[in-house]
């Protein structure tokens, strides 16, 4: 193949090779393999023009994987609620975002703002902190 592109993402004159490779995607804690990506990648920085079609299969492995993490995030999310004995309704008013924010949250339609993650996790490992947080609402 005489062809010879450059990696845009590295924009120092680093040569793509053309190539069929296996590519890690990952999403918060989950990680996994988009096997046999075809397209130019780049040795350097991992970034791949794709050939026709690998775009979209890359595309669809990703957006599964962030279905996924949603929802594994919305069953923990789910779990440290019910320890704090609260109802979706009254975590919504509490945390903000309304009265069906956790509904959403919990079924991973939504993701809930890092705020109020790291809130609720700090809540889940520290639950006689709830005193003080009901007092500052
Ligand atoms: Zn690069």
């Amino acid at each position: 193949m005489t062809e010879k592109r450059f990696c845009l993402q590295c924009d120092d004159g680093t040569e793509l090779v053309h190539d069929t490779r296996d590519m890690v995607i990952s999403v918060d804690t989950l990680s996994d393999t988009v096997p046999a990506v075809s397209g130019w990648h780049c040795p350097v920085c991992g970034e791949c023009e794709f050939d026709e079609g690998e775009a979209q299969r890359y595309a669809d492995a990703l957006a599964e994987m962030r279905k996924s993490a949603a929802i594994r995030q919305g069953q923990a999310l789910r779990a440290i609620r019910k320890r704090l004995r609260l109802s979706q309704r009254d975590a919504g008013l509490l945390f903000g975002g309304g009265v069906s924010a956790f509904s959403e949250y919990e079924r991973g339609k939504t993701r809930p703002p890092k705020s109020t993650r790291i809130l609720l996790d700090l809540l889940g490992r520290h639950p006689e902190l709830m005193d003080e947080v009901r007092r500052a609402d």
